[in-house]
């Protein structure tokens, strides 16, 4: 069985085709542009040399049938479109009404529109993905993967805001956790990997990439993730403050004579370790930066780790115990001294120890501690797209 999982943002298309039997990725690529002028595809199969398309994507409809003839094209993986069994969307938000995974029809795709005010930049995206496969591959089912559905296990003491509870009433206002598919990903293969029960096992999984979050997870349900009604709350990432006060909302607008969304966008896009230093969003750039003293740069990774570490004391505590730890994206799956240093800093109270051998590892599935450790710490690198096809899978077998 082969299923193609598609992950639209607003002008561009992210594509793989895996092979379900021994999950291998047979083609993958990325839509740029779309929309833009200098529209362009880049389509790759392992072992050959990358195909590049520069032509005009007006739609997200042109960009799939692209797709659809790279796959099946001269340059193609499968002789057919019918050899593919089904397609797989990342969609951000399903508000409360999914719990689940579900192949779509008119009442998925209504709801993901009224939802379009809680996911406002990807929602939209997302629904024109899946309309446009409906459109150039008519009949071909289409599954939703949320990245919320994996938070709707959240108990009501964790997802309620204590805000005025008519909000939730009319506006469904709550916690719902984002890198849902990460999270629900690495929690399962932190189970199966470590060897760990899998009705009991208490997992944290630290999602630290550009976007950053963490989780709690029992036998890998989820019972508390740091990010919020959107993916601002929590930790402090490359653009995005995570948890403020929401007085300096009011503060920063009523001094600089801004809206309320003009800064909104200074938190998610202009804030995190790139507001605080002004050098850069990428972590690497950051580190090269506290190599050569630069002072904002030591507080900015300083506050990260902090941060970081902050929320497992929390986790620990809802789940009064843990049995492993995981981290995965690309600072959790590249970046060997964050690891350490969290662990060191901050969680040997835990009994939980660094083997700084075994930890001297990039993006490979790993046991980083030690063996008299109390705590198993794991590098398990994350595959959005797999828990998406299999999620697909089985949903249209
Ligand atoms: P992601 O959002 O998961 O793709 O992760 C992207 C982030 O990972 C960027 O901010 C990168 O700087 C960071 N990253 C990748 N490699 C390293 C590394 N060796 N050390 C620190 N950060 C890294």
């Amino acid at each position: 069985m082969k299923i193609l999982v598609i992950n639209c943002g607003s002008s561009s298309l992210k594509y793989q085709l895996i092979d379900m039997e021994g999950e291998k990725v047979l083609a993958k690529g990325l839509c740029e542009r779309i929309g833009i002028a200098g529209s362009k595809m880049k389509h790759q199969v392992p072992e050959q040399e990358d195909y590049i398309v520069e032509t005009d994507m007006p739609d997200h409809s042109v960009a799939v049938k692209l797709v659809f003839d790279a796959l099946t094209g001269e340059h193609g993986v499968v002789k057919s479109v019918d050899e593919i069994t089904a397609i797989g969307h990342r969609v951000l938000h399903g508000g409360n009404k999914f719990t689940e995974s579900i192949v779509v029809n008119e009442e998925v795709k209504k709801v993901i529109r009224e939802c379009f005010d809680l996911g406002p930049l990807h929602n939209p995206a997302n629904l024109m993905g899946i309309e446009a496969c409906e459109k150039v591959v008519p009949g071909k089912k289409n599954v939703a993967v949320f990245d919320t559905t994996f938070g709707m296990t959240l108990p009501e003491k964790a997802y309620f805001y204590a805000i005025p509870k008519e909000y939730y009433d009319k506006y469904a206002i709550r916690r719902y956790g984002f890198h849902g598919t990460s999270h629900a990903y690495v929690s399962q293969e932190t189970i199966r990997f470590g060897g760990l029960d899998p009705e009991k096992a208490k997992v944290i999984v630290c999602h630290l990439g550009n976007g950053a979050s963490i989780s709690a997870s029992i036998g890998g349900k989820a019972v508390d993730t740091s990010m919020g009604l959107t993916p601002l709350e929590g930790l402090i990432m490359g653009t995005r403050s995570g948890d403020v006060d929401g007085a300096v909302i009011q503060f920063i607008a009523n001094h600089e004579n801004k809206t309320v969304d003009e800064v909104l966008n200074i938190l998610n896009k202009k804030s995190g370790v790139l507001g605080m230093t002004g050098i850069s969003s990428d972590f690497r750039d950051i580190e090269i930066a506290a190599e050569n003293g630069d002072h904002m740069a030591e507080v900015a990774l300083d506050a990260f780790r902090y941060r970081v570490a902050k929320y497992i004391g929390a986790y620990v505590a809802a789940m009064n115990g843990v049995d492993a730890i995981a981290f995965t994206a690309g600072v959790g799956e590249n970046d060997k001294v964050t690891r350490r240093l969290v662990t060191e800093q901050y969680l040997s109270y835990l009994g939980a120890k660094i083997d700084p051998e075994r930890n001297d590892v990039r993006g490979k599935q790993r046991l980083i501690s030690t063996d008299d450790s109390k705590v198993k710490i794991f590098l398990i690198p994350t595959n959005e797209e797999l828990a998406i096809a299999r999620d697909t899978k089985r949903l249209t077998e």
